[in-house]
């Protein structure tokens, strides 16, 4: 197998092209991302050699990001390293610092902006074996699909008392709104154009991964104009993109006696806080949920809880021209360097970029095998505090342990 790599190419129905020895882009990440990208690296190539007998490796090049960019660099987050990863289309990225001044925002937002990574994509899976608070945590099966471009994140914010402040709250108040005085202002714009691409793709991974419903998560019943129209616009996305696929829940009970068809997907929604109950007393009833940017980040996070929490919690920021896998928790930074901390996070997010570029046997054998590791009580610190009985190992040990057993 040559070891220089070839790049990955996105084809004009938006399908990736990967060549045998594809070269992928990493950023190794800040604090304990130097224990675990090593970790992961090893995880994934092992994967890769033993599904397929040697055919296929992945040729890595790292590109530069966060404190290890800022130090060699001057800058976060280099132009040449958002010009790699859309040359090479497929990147994984372990956590960054979020710099506390310094002229960027938070790196992590940066990349997504700059590569118009539009939806973050977490899916939230129960590993037996893993401590969680649920009474039957395995009925826990979901993806969210969240926006990540716009919404109160999009940055669009005037502390109180600044003179933009002052102007906005003028320019309303001629509208007829009324503010209290000397208020911050943030502003919500929601598209219907951004918001039907994040739900085709949300729809999209359903039908392809045989999830049942999709889920529109909003707050529409206060903020009419913005979530509201967030579901108004999933519906009609989903109806007019995927017509033969999909079935709205109204239409299930008028038509078919509350029991879907079949290989269609339902389209539902649901109230944000009514969702937040509903995935607690009836998991069982949600596959993919699509969610507006802020509503995203809260269900993310606790679903991850309902799944063990976000040491084992993988995901993704996919946009139409490139792909960031990355872990979700930070860069711990009291750990750094220990070989302490748990690789799962990152190995898993791994397991979803080898779904992504279609070698998905090499991602079921990274899932195989990280279960059978904590299902045999032999994990990192994290995991080992909440399993009596448990094996505590190294996060270099772990990970060596997951890249022998698949050589066997
Ligand atoms: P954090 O780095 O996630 O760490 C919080 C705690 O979570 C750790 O002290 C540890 O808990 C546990 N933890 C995190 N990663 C773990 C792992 N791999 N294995 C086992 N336990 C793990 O959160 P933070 O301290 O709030 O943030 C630190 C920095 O990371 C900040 O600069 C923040 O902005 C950044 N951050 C980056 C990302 C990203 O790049 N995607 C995401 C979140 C935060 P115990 O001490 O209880 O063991």
């Amino acid at each position: 197998m040559q070891k220089e790599g070839k790049k990955i190419v996105v084809r004009p129905d938006g399908s990736l092209e990967v060549p045998q020895n594809p070269i992928v882009c990493f950023i190794e990440g800040d604090g304990t991302g130097r224990d675990i990208w090593p970790a992961a690296k090893q995880v994934l190539d092992a994967a890769v050699s033993a599904a397929y007998k040697g055919g296929r490796l992945i040729v890595w090049k790292e590109v530069l990001a966060g404190e290890k960019a800022f130090r060699e660099t001057g800058e976060w987050l280099p132009e040449a390293t958002i010009a790699a990863i859309r040359e090479h289309v497929v990147a994984i990225k372990g956590p960054l610092t979020t710099p506390v001044s310094g002229g960027i925002r938070s790196v992590n937002v940066a990349l997504r902006q700059l590569l118009d990574l539009y939806a973050c994509v977490r899916p939230v899976r129960y590993i037996p074996g893993v401590p969680s608070p649920m009474k039957n945590p395995e009925a826990v099966n979901m993806v969210i699909f969240r926006e990540n471009t716009e919404d109160l994140y999009a940055g669009i914010e005037f502390p109180a008392g600044s003179s933009e402040a002052e102007k906005i709250i003028g320019f309303l108040e001629g509208m007829g709104a009324k503010i209290a005085p000397g208020s911050g202002i943030g502003i919500k714009p929601m598209s219907e154009k951004n918001t039907r691409r994040l739900v085709a793709r949300a729809v999209a991974h359903a039908i392809d991964h045989g999830y049942g419903s999709v889920t529109l998560m909003h707050k529409g019943n206060i903020m009419k104009f913005t979530e509201g129209a967030f579901r108004d616009w999933g519906y009609k996305a989903a109806r007019e993109l995927f017509p033969d696929q999909t079935l709205t829940e109204a239409e299930v009970f008028d038509s078919f006696g509350g029991k879907a068809p079949e290989g269609r997907v339902v389209i539902k929604d649901r109230i944000a806080d009514m969702l937040f109950q509903q995935v607690l007393l009836r998991p069982e009833e949600f596959g993919v949920i699509a969610a507006p940017n802020l509503n995203g980040d809260y269900i993310s996070d606790a679903l991850a809880a309902q799944a063990g929490g976000l040491g084992m919690a993988p995901g993704a920021n996919i946009g139409d021209k490139a792909a960031v896998f990355e872990a979700t928790h930070g860069t711990a930074p009291k750990y750094a360097g220990k070989d302490m901390v748990n690789p799962g996070s990152l190995i898993l997010s791994g397991a979803m970029m080898l779904d992504h570029m279609g070698w998905t046997e090499a991602a079921a054998l990274v899932r195989e095998t990280l279960a059978s590791a904590v299902s045999s009580c032999t994990v990192t610190y994290d995991l080992a505090r909440q399993i009596p009985g448990a094996k505590t190992v190294s996060c270099s040990l772990f990970a060596e342990g997951l890249a022998e057993s698949m050589k066997s």
